[in-house]
C-alpha cells in the first residue's frame, strides 16, 4: 500500500486569506502532475458541524454525498478537484472532544487522567491520518482554520508538530500570511509575515512554504527578504495577488512553480503524461475573461451575505463561463418584497432563484416574488425551501387553498402541501436529524428534466425535515404542477415541474453542491442558457 504525503496549510495574522482557495488550488496542481489527492477541513470551533451555526456566523453550511454537514470550504476543494468529500473530511474541535468523551465514558482509557496532550492530540492526529488508511490517496492536504496565536487552535497545531516528527519527509508545512501596503508611506510591510511565522516556530512548526496575499504585486527583493528571515528557501516564497477570479489561483500559483517546489520537497516529480493537463483549466480561465454576453439573476432569499448561497452563486458563475454567458447575480431580501414592489424589483432580471432557508422569516417575500415569476413567465428555479415555497405558492393560487403552507411555517394550517416526515416526529434533537446527504432520485420519462439530465435516474444530496405531502399529488397534477423526480424507495417528491412555462422548476435537493468547475451541473447549465 502506497504511504500518503501530508500537506497542512496554516494562516496567518488574519482571518479570511482564503486557505481554502489556496488549497484547492494546490490540490488541482498535484492532480495535474497525476497524482491522487484529499483535501480536509480542521476546525478549531467546538460546534460539532456547522449545519446548526446561523450562515451570518460561517457562510454556507455544505452537505457532503454521505450527508456531513460541512464547512464551506468542502465546496471549493469539490469543486476546484472534482473529487468527492466525505465524513473523513471534516473534522472540528466539537466533533474531537466528543469522540474522546465518549470514549472515557466506555473505559477506553483504563482509569487515565484524560488530558489535551496526549489524549486530544492523539485524537486529532488519527482523524488527520483517517483518509490515508486505504491508501488511495497519494497526498493528504489538511488545512487548519483560524489564525495562529488564536487559543483555539493550539491542540491542533501541537498534533502538526508531532505528526511532522512522526511522518518526517512525507510531510510539509504552508503557512499563508498577509503583507499589506501602507498608502502613506508607499510600502508593503513584511513584519507581520515575520511575527506569525515566529509565533509558528514558537510552536514547534518550521514552515517550508510561505504563500503571501497582498493586494499588490511583491517585488523579488520582497519575498528574498521574507526568505531569509523566516527561515525558508528563496524559491519557496510565493505570492498571492488578488486576481478578478478564484479560478485563477491555480495558475498564478504554478506560474510561480508552487506545484514543482512542493513535488521537490518531497523528493518527486509530475507523474509521465502530466505535463500538460493544466490545459482544461486554463482554457475555464479564458473563457471566464472573454465573457461579453451578461445575463441578470436574482437571488431571493433572507440572508444578505454572499457567503450564505456560495455554492448556488458559484454554480452560477461556472454555468455561465460554460455557456458563454457572465451571470451577474443580484440578492434580493424575502422580507422587503411586497406586492407593491415586486414587479420594480424582479422584472430587470431575466432570471431568479428562490433561495434554500429555514424557518419563516422571509417566506411570503417568496412567495410574492415566485407569483410574479409564474405570471410573467420569467425562468424560476426553487431550491429546497425554494422548492417548498413554489408548491406553497401554486396551492393558494392556482388550487386555491388560500391558507396553504409548510408545517415547518404553520403547523396547524389546514392544508399541509409541505410536511414533516413521519420519522423526523419523534426526533428531539435539531443538530444532524435532518435528511442528509445523496439519494437516489428517478426521473420522469418525458419530462423537462429528464431531458436536460439525459438520465433516468440520478443521486443528489438533500438537508431538510420537511417534505411535498403526496396525499396533495393528483391535485398538484391535475392542475399543471408535475412530480417529476421521486424517490424510488419512500415515493418523495424529488422535482416539481410546471411544464407550460418557459423555465419553473423547483428540486428538493441540493443541485448546488454537485457542481464543478469541469463538470458543471446540468440543472445550472440549463437554467442558464435559458436565460
Ligand atoms: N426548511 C426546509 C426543511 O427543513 C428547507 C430546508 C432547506 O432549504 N435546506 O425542509
Amino acid at each position: 500500500m502506497k504511504s500518503a504525503k501530508f500537506i497542512f496549510v496554516t494562516g496567518g495574522v488574519v482571518s479570511s486569506l482564503g486557505k481554502g482557495i489556496i488549497s484547492s488550488s494546490i490540490g488541482r496542481l498535484l492532480q495535474t502532475c497525476g497524482y491522487k489527492v484529499t483535501i480536509q477541513k480542521f476546525d478549531p470551533y467546538i460546534n460539532i458541524d456547522p449545519g446548526t451555526l446561523n450562515p451570518y456566523e460561517h457562510g454556507e453550511c455544505y452537505v457532503t454525498e454521505d450527508g456531513v454537514e460541512t464547512d464551506l470550504d468542502l465546496g471549493h476543494y469539490e469543486r476546484f478537484t472534482g473529487i468527492r468529500t466525505t465524513v473523513h473530511n471534516s473534522v472540528t474541535t466539537g466533533k474531537v472532544y466528543q469522540a474522546v468523551i465518549d470514549k472515557e465514558r466506555r473505559g477506553d482509557y483504563l482509569g487515565k487522567t484524560i488530558q489535551v496532550v496526549p489524549h486530544i492530540t492523539n485524537e486529532i492526529k488519527d482523524r488527520i491520518k483517517a483518509n490515508s488508511l486505504g491508501g488511495e490517496f497519494d497526498f493528504i492536504i489538511t488545512e487548519i482554520g483560524g489564525t495562529i496565536g488564536d487559543i483555539e487552535s493550539a491542540p491542533f497545531l501541537e498534533a502538526i508538530r508531532q505528526l511532522r516528527w512522526e511522518l518526517g519527509n512525507d510531510s510539509l508545512c504552508i503557512h499563508l500570511t498577509y503583507v499589506p501596503y501602507l498608502r502613506a508611506a508607499g510600502e508593503v510591510k513584511t513584519k507581520p509575515t515575520q511575527h506569525s511565522v515566529k509565533e509558528l516556530q514558537s510552536l514547534g512548526i518550521q514552515p517550508d512554504i510561505l504563500i503571501l496575499r497582498t493586494e499588490k504585486h511583491l517585488k523579488k527583493e520582497i519575498l528574498q527578504k521574507v526568505a531569509a528571515f523566516c527561515n525558508v528557501a528563496p524559491g519557496c516564497v510565493v505570492q498571492s495577488e488578488d486576481l478578478p477570479s478564484i479560478y485563477e489561483v491555480p495558475l498564478n500559483m504554478h506560474k510561480q512553480g508552487l506545484d514543482k517546489s512542493i513535488l521537490a520537497k518531497f523528493g518527486m516529480d509530475h507523474l509521465e503524461g502530466h505535463e500538460q493537463s493544466l490545459a482544461l483549466w486554463e482554457d475555464f480561465v479564458k473563457k471566464e475573461k472573454e465573457l461579453k454576453e451578461s445575463v441578470k439573476v436574482g437571488l431571493v432569499g433572507k440572508y444578505d451575505l454572499q457567503d450564505a448561497y456560495k455554492s448556488i452563486r458559484e454554480s452560477l458563475h461556472i454555468a455561465g463561463i460554460h455557456t458563454g454567458k457572465k451571470v451577474e447575480i443580484t440578492y434580493v431580501n424575502s422580507e422587503n418584497l411586497t406586492e407593491e414592489n415586486v414587479g420594480e424589483t424582479l422584472s430587470p432580471f431575466d432570471g431568479v432563484i428562490i433561495c434554500p432557508g429555514f424557518g419563516s422569516r422571509g417566506t411570503e417575500g417568496k412567495m410574492t416574488a415566485i407569483t410574479y415569476t409564474r405570471t410573467h413567465n420569467i425562468p424560476t428555479f426553487g431550491i429546497c425551501l425554494g422548492m417548498q415555497m413554489m408548491v406553497i405558492e401554486y396551492a393558494r393560487n392556482v388550487l386555491g387553498y388560500k391558507d396553504a403552507n409548510s408545517a415547518e411555517i404553520n403547523p396547524d394550517t389546514a392544508h399541509n402541501v409541505i410536511d414533516l416526515m413521519e420519522s423526523q416526529k419523534a426526533l428531539s434533537q435539531l443538530g444532524g436529524t435532518m435528511r442528509l446527504g445523496a439519494y437516489p432520485c428517478s426521473l420522469e420519462p418525458g419530462s423537462k428534466v429528464i431531458g436536460i439530465y439525459g438520465t433516468e435516474s440520478i443521486r443528489e444530496r438533500h438537508r431538510h425535515r420537511y417534505e411535498f405531502n403526496n396525499d396533495y399529488l393528483d391535485r398538484f397534477e391535475k392542475a399543471g404542477m408535475l412530480c417529476t423526480g421521486r424517490n424510488p424507495k419512500s415515493n418523495l417528491v424529488e422535482i416539481v415541474e410546471v411544464p407550460s412555462l418557459k423555465w419553473f422548476i423547483g428540486t428538493q435537493f441540493h443541485p448546488e453542491y454537485s457542481s464543478t468547475v469541469l463538470n458543471p451541473h446540468p440543472l445550472f447549465m440549463d437554467f442558464v442558457a435559458n436565460l
